[in-house]
């Protein structure tokens, strides 16, 4: 079966195709700047690459060009769109409406549109996606995959919040988490490594470290606990996101600065984490370069961020009573050799034996790697996350049990 895998964004769209086979990518590609000005489209096929510039006011004009990249006599990669077996679409924000992966038809298309709220800048995208491959594509099943649902098993004690329990109840406001298909590839993948060791697997902490940030502890390969809240906005501070605070600072901000309380959130989503403490970029690399020159707050930022992923690090080990795997991935976790460095600070008293040497190669980068000593009873994992094969197998699963 063929998935195509579809990650609508409200000026931007994302596709794989994937052989589920063999569960290789056939071809994959974005469509950017959808309804702005310079619009455009980078399809991949193979080790082949085209780059489309066209106007695309919306996203039936960006649907209909993805499938004409599909099809496509010289850069396609199928005959015709009877091929594609099932659409697996990211969707943000399940509420409590859905805790796993589901098939869409209309009732269920009606409890997402009763959830779209939760997420206004990415549930009505997503929504509207799948409508239009509805009927595009009639014949073609559509499967949702959220990213709130590995979190669903986290127990009540970790997802409510200290606030009157009549506004959970009628507002349903608790912690979601977000980025639970990376959570999902990672701990899985690394319960494989430990397993296939004959090491302990039970007790798990995940860093999803990229633009946006999230951790979690998966315990017994099921999360129990998440950084992120009812939003994306909640745990350690991000790329331009301000992680959690106190929350009267909200109304102190607009209060002082004269901002609404809508601009003030804005601000704290948008202009706030590397980029406002640094005032040099939300880039991890920038930061990283200007820290490296000298500037100061650029390396205030960079000890802020380590020191909030050491915190919940600690936290989660207490919450599972012990740890057993520390797992780093996104792009920052994959990548960046320093940041994983600052974050193993201090965690000896875990039981962790980090290799500072082998942290520092280039297998260490983008690659599935260990990075903990032979004596270390904890393991450090570099782990590429695949969102699009978690959305994937999902849509297959979901689809061969219709
Ligand atoms: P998103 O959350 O948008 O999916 P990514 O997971 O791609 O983001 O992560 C982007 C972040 O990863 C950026 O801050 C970028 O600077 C950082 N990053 C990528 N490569 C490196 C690197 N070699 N060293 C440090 N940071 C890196």
């Amino acid at each position: 079966m063929k998935v195509l895998v579809v990650n609508a964004g409200s000026s931007s769209l994302k596709y794989q195709l994937i052989e589920m086979e063999t569960e290789t990518v056939l071809c994959k590609g974005v469509i950017e700047k959808i309804g702005l000005e310079g619009s455009l489209i980078t399809h991949k096929y193979g080790d082949q690459k085209v780059v489309i510039e066209d106007t695309i006011n919306d996203h039936t004009k960006a649907f209909n060009l993805l499938i004409d990249c599909l099809v496509n006599k010289d850069y396609g990669v199928i005959d015709s769109v009877e091929e594609i077996g099932a659409i697996g679409h990211r969707v943000v924000h399940s509420g409590e409406e859905f805790d796993s992966s589901t098939y869409v038809g209309d009732e269920e298309m009606k409890k997402l549109q009763s959830v779209a709220h939760l997420a206004p800048l990415h549930n009505p995208a997503n929504i509207a996606c799948i409508q239009l491959c509805k009927s595009l594509l009639p014949k073609v099943p559509n499967v949702a995959v959220f990213d709130t649902a590995f979190h669903s098993t986290m127990p009540k004690k970790a997802k409510m919040y200290g606030i009157p329990y009549e506004i959970y109840e009628k507002y349903q406001i608790r912690r979601y988490g977000f980025h639970g298909t990376s959570h999902k590839f990672v701990s899985g993948e690394a319960i494989n490594y430990l397993t296939s060791k004959g090491l302990p697997c039970g007790k798990i902490v995940t860093c999803h470290l990229g633009n946006g940030s999230s951790i979690s502890a998966v315990k017994d390969g099921k999360c129990v606990d998440t950084s992120m809240g009812m939003t994306p906005m909640a745990g350690v501070m991000m790329g331009t996101r301000c992680g959690d605070i106190d929350p009267a600072i909200v109304e102190m901000i607009a209060d002082n600065t004269g901002m609404s309380l809508k601009e003030t959130t804005n601000y704290l989503n948008k202009q706030s984490g590397f980029a406002g403490v640094s005032g040099v970029s939300s880039d991890a690399r920038e930061l990283c370069k200007a820290a490296a020159e000298g500037n100061e707050r650029a390396q205030l930022a960079k000890d802020m961020f380590a020191y909030q992923v050491q915190k919940f690090i600690g936290s989660y080990a207490v919450a599972m009573n012990g740890l057993d795997c520390v797992v780093f991935t996104g792009g920052i976790g994959e990548n960046s050799w320093e940041f994983r460095e600052l974050i193993m600070q201090n965690t000896e008293f875990l039981g962790i034996a980090f290799d500072q040497e082998k942290n520092k190669t280039k297998e260490a980068r983008g690659n599935f790697c260990d990075l903990s000593k032979p004596e270390s009873k904890v393991k450090v994992l570099v782990i590429p996350t695949n969102e699009e094969l978690v959305i994937a197998r999902e849509t297959k699963e979901i689809v061969q049990s219709l």
